[in-house]
């Protein structure tokens, strides 16, 4: 089944999710959060639809997929078991200083998807490709990269031995 008739079941919406609406959710765990939270009667009256850029997609841009979807529900899944806890906001500028130091840190734009979904201003990791302002308020997730210190990554908190680049 294709994501956006997903997404549209698990919304209990009887209509297609248009194309602009899917890919945003299925590459920013914050705006599938606000969308599953506010649940739509339906899309047209959506504050939180709203926010995709619908309008700046151009013919050509990718299919929201399965796949493609994976990563972002994964990163909710992990964010729904804590109940959506924030990151305290000391910890989120702690996080994304760390970024900016970081020689993987990438400049705005270089993802097709995320100039795509309107989230091309957002710097982005060169490790995960995660946009670094969705990922250093998500308390679930983490730096992949190691620091001088072993048993921290750079953001200098404790590193997960499951994460794919651990061995780096
Ligand atoms: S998440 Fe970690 S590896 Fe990625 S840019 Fe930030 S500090 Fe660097």
């Amino acid at each position: 089944m294709a994501f956006s008739w997903s997404l549209a079941k698990a919304l209990d919406l009887d209509e297609p999710i248009p194309q602009a609406v899917a890919l945003r959710a299925a590459v920013d765990p914050i705006f599938l959060r606000d969308l599953i939270e506010e649940r739509p009667a339906n899309l047209a009256t959506s504050e939180v639809a709203a926010r995709a850029v619908e309008t700046s997609l151009p013919k050509w841009a990718p299919a929201p997929t399965l796949g493609l979807l994976g990563a972002a529900t994964m990163a909710l899944t992990r964010w729904a078991l804590i109940g959506f806890r924030p990151v305290p906001e000391a910890q989120v500028q702690k996080r994304k200083a760390a970024c900016q130091a970081c020689p993987e840190l990438r400049p705005p734009g270089q993802h097709l998807i995320h100039r795509l979904v309107g989230a091309g201003q957002s710097q982005v990791c060169g490790l995960c490709a995660c946009a670094i302002d969705k990922k250093a308020n998500l308390p679930t997730e983490t730096c992949p990269a190691p620091s001088d210190d072993p048993a921290v990554n750079r953001w200098g908190e404790p590193r997960d031995p499951a994460a794919p680049w651990a061995g780096r």
